[in-house]
């Protein structure tokens, strides 16, 4: 084993589930995880089972009766110290993100440094919980809304950011006065457990231990039973459509509340007047980056025709000097898939867009050899492809071209999923235009900027299929909060609103 994995705390085989005095037994199967560039296995996890999520689920509401009496700005000092203890461990949790799902050793840096922007931001957030005040109608009345924290918060992750997403939420949440429980995904639970222990240290320390919680387990088991118990007032997803569409029904069912950040399916619009060499470099980092497997990365590339056959060349000769291998090694730009099932799916989405009479320009296949890798690939459609509407997680991109911006913009907004979207333009009225309420219909809307690689301090998210949630900054912590409107009266007289009289 790894080093760096000890001095994180992972064993051979590590207990599923942590409630306020750390981790407890488990009694459920034995899942391995691997590191997708060679097969091994990083370590294992017992997986927890309902007698756990029971436990867990009393911990976090003992938890939440102290934490919600805490002031907020003493709840963010906690959370300064959970950052600074993520910064401590930067290192070490970055090459663990990387060993097991396989992002480039500076990607996972990124991710852990993205948590500790967030924990950055929650906390001078901790401070400006705001609500308004209004003008009563009544003489003598105050009027004005405060936010009280929700509850027990159920945050569902994705394999492929298994740090930050929860942080993401965990961290606003838990400024917010809320007590936070993690399913992660059983791609990746070894990030999350690592993860969870340096943060539970420091709540320990405070004596709130039980204000995060950690269940890894089945779908069919922990995922179902959480996403059904009305103990748990709001939960985050992150994941696919597939799995949205069933969270959200299972909630809307018992009139919870859900924030979904689902699928993406992205594009970039380059124009005959783009800087083709901010594009090459934005199209070829969206597109090939975290190989193909971030919600925002570029699948689609609507180019004006003026400029296609120069761009599409650049970009081949870009993607065929494209280092990929380990992603621990230095120079490497592309790691492997998560596993093999993400290849066949790569493998699937390629054939059938050959099926479909499009044209591969490079890439195509699998790499030989141990390890889930795949050649990043560039296919030229000549129409709409039906494969192109799905959301391949892999590194292939499609590129369409174009006249009218018009047509550009429809057929960039004419796929389900609505999450991130960019154009590539030195003109005023095109960016404008794509920006404008007849333009992109994503969540994200970048100018000269890619599709991937979000900063926290905006709301992050997206629109259709994408799920709607919105997430990290801005005033996104309102959804994990329940507004309260307040009004006192504090005049001799009983006012009704509306000059309604009911004298008794
Ligand atoms: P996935 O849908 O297979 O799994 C996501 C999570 O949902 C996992 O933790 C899984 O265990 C859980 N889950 C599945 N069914 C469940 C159920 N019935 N009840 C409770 N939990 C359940 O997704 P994945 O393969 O891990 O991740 C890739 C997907 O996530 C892509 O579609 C990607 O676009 C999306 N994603 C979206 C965002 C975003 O912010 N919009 C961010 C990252 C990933």
């Amino acid at each position: 084993m790894h080093d760096f994995l000890s001095r994180l705390g992972i064993a051979e085989v590590n207990s599923g589930a942590a409630g306020a005095a750390g981790f407890l037994p488990t009694t459920g199967r034995v899942v391995a995880s691997h590191d997708p560039a060679t097969g091994e296995v990083i370590a294992s996890v017992q997986l927890a089972g309902r007698a756990e999520y029971e436990a867990l689920v009393a911990d976090a509401q003992t938890a939440f009766v102290a934490w919600r009496e805490l002031p907020a700005p003493k709840r963010g000092e906690i959370v300064r110290q959970m950052g600074e203890a993520l910064r401590a461990h930067k290192e070490d949790l970055g090459k663990l993100v990387t060993l097991e799902v396989g992002k480039i050793h500076s990607e996972g840096l990124g991710e852990v440094q993205e948590s500790i922007d967030i924990a950055d931001f929650a906390v001078g957030l901790s401070r400006q919980l705001y609500g308004l005040t209004m003008h009563s109608e009544r003489p003598n009345h105050r009027m004005y809304e405060q936010w009280h924290p929700l509850g027990l918060i159920g945050v569902i992750t994705a394999f492929n950011f298994p740090n930050a997403v929860w942080a993401w939420n965990a961290m606003i949440a838990a400024v917010c006065g809320d007590v936070v429980m993690w399913k992660p995904s059983l791609k990746a639970p070894i990030t999350a457990i690592a993860t969870h222990r340096i943060c539970h240290e420091v709540l320990a320390r405070h004596g709130m231990g039980g204000v995060f919680t950690l269940i890894v387990g089945d779908d069919a088991d922990v995922g179902e039973t959480m996403i059904n118990d009305k103990r748990v007032p709001l939960i985050s997803a992150t994941g696919s459509c597939r799995m949205g569409r069933r969270v959200g029904q299972a909630v809307a069912a018992r009139l919870g509340r859900c924030l979904l950040e689902l699928g993406g399916n992205n594009a970039i619009i380059v124009h005959h007047d783009a800087d083709l060499d901010l594009a090459v470099r934005a199209v070829a980092f969206g597109a090939v980056g975290t190989a193909g497997q971030r919600c925002t990365t570029t699948r689609r590339l609507i180019v004006h025709e003026a400029v296609a056959d120069a761009l599409t060349a650049r970009l081949v000769a870009a993607y065929e000097k494209l280092p990929v291998g380990n992603p621990l090694d230095d120079g490497t730009l592309v790691g492997p898939l998560i596993d093999d099932g993400a290849v066949a799916q790569f493998e699937h989405a390629v054939a059938a867009a050959r099926a479909e009479g499009a044209e591969v320009l490079c890439g195509g296949a699998r790499v030989d050899g141990p390890g889930s890798f795949v050649r990043p690939t560039i296919v030229r459609a000549a129409r709409d492809l039906a494969i192109a509407r799905e959301e391949t997680f892999a590194p292939i991109l499609y590129i369409y071209t174009y006249t009218d911006l018009a047509d550009a913009i429809a057929l960039q907004n004419s796929v389900d999923q609505g999450l991130s979207s960019s154009i590539f333009t030195d003109s005023f009225r095109a960016a404008e235009r794509f920006l404008s309420a007849a333009g992109s219909d994503c969540g994200i809307a970048n100018v000269n900027i890619g599709t991937s690689g979000a900063e926290i301090g905006g709301a992050f998210g997206g629109e259709k299929d994408t799920g709607g949630g919105r997430e990290a900054g801005s005033d996104s912590w309102k959804a994990y909060m329940r507004r309260q409107t307040c009004t006192l009266n504090w005049g001799t007289s009983l006012p009704l609103a509306q000059g309604v009289k009911f004298d008794v």
